[in-house]
C-alpha cells in the first residue's frame, strides 16, 4: 500500500489496535484510558513498519515518551514487501545522564531473540526503585513550575516564580523542576511552544511529576489544551491560591468566601467535557470547591453562587453588629496588616501570649482574629490579625476577600508589618500599600513595623528604619516577633498614637458618636 502499518500490542501479546498511516508516519489513537495492567508503562508496545530504510525518528521517540509505551519497534520493509532490520527502543529509569530512552542494537526479524516481557518487567521494577517506592510514576504532589517570560520585558519574573514556589510549598507540593521559556508573546493555545512543552513532559516523567503549574492565569481553553497534550494535571496561579485558601479557611465565613471565589473562577471554565472539567476542578489531591460536588453544571454552579452571596451578606450584617458592640467600649482597635508570611500571627501571639495558629507557610490565617492587649499602665487596646496580602492577587479574589478586610475600616491604627529579611520586601510593601489605597485606608494612622530583624544585620536595620519613617508618630519600629525583641519600643510607639505624654487620650482615640 505504500503506507506504514502499526500494531499496538498488550503484555499478553494481543493486538489491541491496528493503525494505518501514510508513507512516513502514523497517527496513534487516544490512549488516555489505557492504563490497565501497567502502573508505570502503558502496557502497550508499538510495532510498526518503516518503508524507506529510515531509523527510529523524532516522532517515534516522542510517541514512546509521551505515551509511555512499553517499547517501540520499527521494522524496515524492503521494496519486495519483505521485513528486514528491526530497531527497538524503550524508556529508561531516571539516570545520571538524564537519558530518557535507550535504543537497542539493530537486528533482523529473523534473529530477534528478545524476551520482551522480562525486559519490561525489569524496567518497571527499576523505575519503581528509582522513584523511592512510590506507587506510580506520576504523583500529583510532585510539581513542575512553568513560566513564559516576555523576552522584551522580563522584569520581575524571578520573584514571581520564587513566590509561586513558596505558594506550592505552602500547599504541601514538592517542586521537582522549573521550566522557563522566553517568547515575544505566549502561544495562544499552549502558552509555551509545543517543542518546549514536549521537553517539559519528558523531564516531568523522569522526575515523577504529575502536576504542572503555570505562573500566570490560563484561559479555560489553554488548560484543556495543555492538559490534553501533556497528559498531566494543569493548574494556574489563581487555582493554586484558591486551593491554599480552601485548605486554610477555618471559620464558616472564610469557607463561604473561598467557595464563592472558587466557583466564580471556575464558572466560565465549566465546559461540556467532563474530563477536562474534573481535571480543572480537581485541585490538588482532588479538593474541589468547598464541599461542592466536582461534577456540577453551570446552572447549579450559578445557583450555588447566588446562595453563597446571600449567606455572606447576612454574615456581614452580623459582623457589623458585633463591631458596633465592640465600638461602644471605646477601646482603640489596632489591626496588623502585611504581606503574607510577614509574621503577623507570630506578632499577635507574642504580644498577647495567645495562640493563633502560625505556620512556616503562607496564608495560615484567613480569618481575622482579635485579642486584647494590655499596656503596663492598665491601658487596653484590641489588636487584630488579618489575612495576608499577596502580589498579583487576581481581581476576582480581591473582591471576594474584601469582606475579610472590611473590618480594617474600624481600625484606629494600622500596623504595617514588613518582613525585613525578605529580598523583595520593597515590592511587598508597595503591594500592601496599594491594596490599602484601594480599600481607602491610607488616611488611617499607620505604623511601619520591621519584623524578623534577628535575621538582618544591625546596621542595616537602623538605616531601614529611618528610610521607612512614614508617620508623624515615629520612625519604623524594628522588632523580632519570634525572639520577642523590640516590643517595648513598639508598645511605646502605639501608646503615643493614642495617649499624650501626660496620659491624656488624643483625639485619635475612638469617640462616641
Ligand atoms: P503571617 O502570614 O504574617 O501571619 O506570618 P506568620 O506569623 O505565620 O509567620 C510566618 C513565618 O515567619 C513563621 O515561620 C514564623 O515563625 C516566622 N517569623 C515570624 N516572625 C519572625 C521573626 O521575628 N524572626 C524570624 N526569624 N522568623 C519569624
Ligand atoms: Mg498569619
Amino acid at each position: 500500500m505504500g503506507r506504514q502499518l502499526g500494531l499496538l500490542i498488550d503484555r499478553r501479546g494481543q493486538v489491541r489496535f491496528v493503525i494505518v498511516g501514510d508513507a512516513k508516519s502514523l497517527f496513534l489513537p487516544d490512549l488516555s484510558e489505557w492504563s490497565v495492567a501497567a502502573p508505570r508503562l502503558r502496557g502497550l508496545r508499538l510495532v510498526h513498519t518503516h518503508l524507506n530504510g529510515e531509523g527510529l525518528n523524532d516522532d517515534d521517540f516522542t510517541d514512546l515518551a509521551l505515551l509511555r509505551l512499553d517499547s517501540i519497534a520499527a521494522i524496515n520493509i524492503n521494496p519486495e514487501g519483505l521485513p528486514g532490520t528491526v530497531r527497538q527502543a524503550h524508556l529508561l529509569p531516571p539516570n545520571p545522564d538524564e537519558a530518557l530512552w535507550e535504543e537497542l542494537a539493530p537486528t533482523t526479524v529473523h534473529q530477534l531473540e528478545d524476551d520482551f516481557l522480562q525486559r519490561t518487567q525489569e524496567l518497571e521494577r527499576e523505575m519503581a526503585r528509582a522513584l523511592g517506592g512510590r506507587a506510580t510514576v506520576r504523583d500529583d504532589s510532585r510539581v513542575i513550575l512553568a513560566s513564559v517570560v516576555n523576552s522584551q520585558n522580563a522584569e520581575g519574573w524571578e520573584e514571581s516564580m520564587a513566590e509561586l514556589e513558596e505558594l506550592a510549598n505552602t500547599c504541601g507540593l514538592n517542586v521537582v523542576d522549573r521550566v522557563i521559556q522566553r517568547r515575544s508573546r505566549p502561544d495562544p493555545k499552549y502558552v509555551m511552544g509545543k517543542g518546549k512543552l514536549k521537553d517539559l513532559v519528558i523531564r516531568g516523567m523522569q522526575k515523577g511529576a504529575g502536576l504542572l503549574i503555570f505562573d500566570r492565569e490560563l484561559t479555560p481553553g489553554q488548560v484543556t489544551a495543555i492538559s490534553e497534550f501533556t497528559n498531566t494535571k494543569v493548574m494556574d496561579r489563581t487555582m493554586l491560591i484558591l486551593d491554599i485558601f480552601a485548605q486554610h479557611a477555618y471559620s464558616r465565613d472564610g469557607k463561604t468566601q473561598v467557595e464563592l471565589a472558587q466557583l466564580k473562577y471556575l464558572l466560565p471554565r465549566l465546559g461540556e467535557k467532563h474530563t477536562a472539567m474534573s481535571r480543572l476542578t480537581g485541585g490538588i489531591g482532588g479538593r474541589g470547591p468547598g464541599e461542592t460536588k466536582l461534577e456540577m453544571n453551570r446552572r447549579r454552579a450559578q445557583e450555588r453562587i447566588n446562595r453563597l452571596e446571600r449567606e455572606l451578606a447576612r454574615a456581614a450584617k452580623a459582623r457589623k453588629t458585633r463591631r458596633e458592640r465592640r465600638r461602644q467600649n471605646l477601646v482603640p482597635i489596632i489591626s496588623i496588616v502585611g504581606y503574607t508570611n510577614a509574621g503577623k500571627s507570630t506578632l499577635l501571639n507574642a504580644l498577647t501570649e495567645s495562640s493563633v495558629v502560625t505556620e512556616a507557610q503562607m496564608f495560615s490565617t484567613l480569618d481575622s482574629t482579635s485579642r486584647r492587649l494590655r499596656f503596663p499602665r492598665e491601658r487596653e487596646v484590641i489588636i487584630t490579625d488579618t489575612v495576608g496580602f499577596l502580589r498579583h492577587l487576581p481581581p476576582d479574589l480581591v473582591a471576594a476577600f474584601r469582606s475579610t478586610l472590611e473590618e480594617l475600616q474600624d481600625a484606629d491604627l494600622l500596623l504595617h508589618l514588613i518582613d525585613a529579611s525578605s529580598a523583595s520586601f520593597d515590592g511587598q510593601m508597595r503591594d500592601v500599600e496599594k491594596i490599602l489605597g484601594d480599600l481607602d485606608l491610607l488616611s488611617k494612622p499607620r505604623l511601619i513595623v520591621l519584623n524578623k530583624i534577628d535575621l538582618v544585620p544591625a546596621a542595616s536595620v537602623q538605616s531601614l528604619c529611618r528610610r521607612f519613617k512614614l508617620s508623624s508618630f515615629s520612625d519604623a519600629v524594628p522588632v523580632s516577633a519570634l525572639k520577642k525583641q523590640g516590643f517595648e519600643d513598639l508598645l511605646k510607639a502605639i501608646e503615643t498614637v493614642f495617649w499624650s505624654e501626660s496620659g491624656k487620650p488624643h483625639e485619635r482615640m475612638p469617640q462616641l458618636v
